[in-house]
């Protein structure tokens, strides 16, 4: 006996009953996007090491110990990309994208992270996310917001939904802060736990961040960021929150919000949730000026987000809010009730197919009886079937049988067939 192989762990398979909720959300979501004006931009989803390690940061979660990372056979050190924003950045750069020129673009695919799976946390995940580049002022922070505020509203979770907003002022500012924080850490080594310890020479805001419930009062009684901001990125800050303000977008002010990636400055957000347990961050981004200059390019100010799209379908599931028909149904199933007719429905479709590019129809293969064609006619979910007998053969007819409606069954010559179809059906030619 072979043992069957299994998928990898914290690595999902799409099955057609929820690939129904993906589309609904993929397709709201691009929709939004077009409207907007960002552009799709396709990336690979293996990238140089080097790419994240230096974007990403070296010390932090994901650089440290979430990245897929191996020797190709060239021995080049490869990596499964674990977000989109540095890939985007490389394409860009690469492609003179940011050549004297503003860019919105948006990006959607799976991630790769080696975390522990659990509710919300896969090893292969997607995000889609957009990216604004080459625009510097607060205008365009608060594009980004509205635009992840207005899918909100469209999917029916603006109450579930908290908007967190900080800012993590200029690179200097947070320097000045680092060595504030790192003293006030330092007069409270005792309540740190291992990993925080850890983090107080390379990266002290990360500390900010954590999730230990021993120190959260500690950590929030910690010096705030907020108080140590430069004076431009404070009023950068204001007119945000001004811009927001008159859009009516509730937010809260969260000072120890630092975000996971060193590339961040000024602007961060998130939109959290409560309905999902401990993973409640749907979307996450901000504000990256540095990181196009990082990886080779000139200054460009960039600010972006990304969503997890497994979380907020988990959400839209926990809520009840895909609606009944976000995957269409079939219209029609159609069945030859003897071998003779058997042969000539799939041409038959094609016609119809021909002469109504709407009407999905579906054709029973692989024969039968005439009972247990009508039992899969009654499993494909379609309205109607279409039956092809003898009697039908004879007088180049079709009997239309209603299978979930009260209406007559009715028989129609088959040059009519197309155009009663879209009658009955109430579809569009
Ligand atoms: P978390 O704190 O939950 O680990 P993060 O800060 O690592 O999140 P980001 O890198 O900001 O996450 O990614 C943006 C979004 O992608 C997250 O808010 C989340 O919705 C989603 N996401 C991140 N990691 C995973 C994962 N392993 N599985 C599923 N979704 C994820
Ligand atoms: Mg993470």
């Amino acid at each position: 006996m072979s043992n069957k192989i299994q998928a990898i762990r914290g690595m999902n398979d799409l099955l057609p009953e929820q690939s129904a909720q993906w589309q609904y959300f993929e397709g709201q979501m691009r929709q939004l996007v077009q409207r907007y004006g960002y552009a799709e931009i396709r990336t690979p989803v293996l990238e140089q090491t080097a790419l994240f390690a230096r974007s990403i940061g070296e010390v932090t979660d994901i650089v440290e110990k979430e990245m897929y990372t191996f020797a190709d056979r060239n021995g080049d050190s490869l990596t499964l990309r674990p977000e989109g924003t540095a890939s985007c950045v490389r394409a860009a750069l690469e492609n003179g994208l940011l050549h004297n020129q503003t860019q919105r673009l948006w990006y959607q695919g799976p991630m790769f992270r080696y975390e522990r799976p659990q509710k919300g946390r896969y090893r292969q995940f997607h995000q889609v996310g957009i990216e604004a580049y080459g625009l510097e002022g607060p205008d365009i922070d608060a594009e980004v917001i509205l635009l992840s505020a207005r899918l909100w509203k469209q999917l029916g979770l603006r109450e579930h939904v908290t908007l967190e907003l900080n800012s993590l002022g200029s690179s200097d500012a947070r320097a000045a802060y680092r060595d504030i924080l790192v003293s006030y850490f330092e007069d409270h080594r005792a309540v740190l736990d291992e990993d925080s310890l850890r983090r107080l020479q390379s990266n002290p805001l990360r500390i900010l961040d954590s999730k230990n419930s021993d120190m959260a009062p500690m950590l929030k009684a910690a010096p705030k960021l907020l108080d140590h901001l430069d004076s431009a990125s404070r009023e950068h800050f204001e007119r945000l929150c001004g811009i927001l303000d008159a859009a009516g977008i509730s937010y809260v002010i969260n000072p120890r919000l630092v975000r996971g990636l060193d590339y961040y400055s000024r602007t961060v957000f998130e939109w959290t949730t409560t309905a999902l347990g401990s993973q409640g961050t749907v979307c996450a981004g901000g504000r990256y000026d540095g990181l196009v200059e990082q990886l080779g390019g000139k200054p460009t100010p960039a600010v972006g987000f990304a969503m997890g799209v497994e979380r907020l379908i988990l959400l839209l599931d926990t809520l009840a809010l895909v609606p009944e028909d976000a995957c269409p149904r079939l219209d029609a199933y159609m069945i030859g009730m003897d071998e003779a007719a058997s042969k000539s429905v799939l041409l038959l479709a094609e016609t119809l197919r021909d002469a109504c590019p709407t009407l999905r129809i579906q054709v029973h293969c692989g024969g039968g009886s005439f009972k247990s064609q009508m039992k899969k006619a009654d499993k494909s979910g379609a309205r109607l079937a279409l039956l092809l007998g003898e009697d039908e053969l004879a007088r180049n007819a079709v009997t239309v049988k209603w299978l979930r409606e009260d209406r007559d069954q009715q028989t129609l010559p088959r040059q009519e067939l197309a155009a009663e179809l879209i009658e009955l059906l109430d579809i569009s030619a």
